[in-house]
């Protein structure tokens, strides 16, 4: 059975710009090492909103955009490793390793 998949409206409440702190660049350059990726570091703006909200009531941990490049946050997932690295796969392969691809396996940073 063949179905389209249609994007999923999502919802954001206060969002605002954050600075990354030394544990997401920590991160950044991790993931770089691991896709063996060169990123842009400083062309990435990154925000962090009260929570992310899916239209069919998934809640977010994250979200990555183009249009600038960003990675917004949910506040309680800014420090989370998994989240953060999970997002930043998503901007290192600028969008092209979908949800399911093995990089994510490979690459997202599972604490123990
Ligand atoms: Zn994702």
């Amino acid at each position: 059975m063949g179905f389209t998949q249609e994007p999923l409206v999502i919802y954001w409440w206060n969002a605002r710009p954050t600075t990354p702190n030394t544990m997401h660049l920590y991160i950044y350059r991790q993931v770089e090492e691991c896709l063996g990726i060169e990123g842009d570091w400083d062309g990435l703006l990154w925000y962090v909103s009260d929570f992310i909200l899916r239209a069919d009531f998934v809640r977010l941990a994250g979200l990555w955009v183009t249009d600038p490049r960003r990675i917004m946050l949910a506040e309680d997932k800014v420090n989370d490793p998994s989240v953060v690295s999970h997002e930043i796969i998503h901007d290192l392969t600028n969008g092209k390793a979908s949800e399911g691809d093995p990089v994510f396996e490979r690459c997202e940073i599972k604490p123990l």
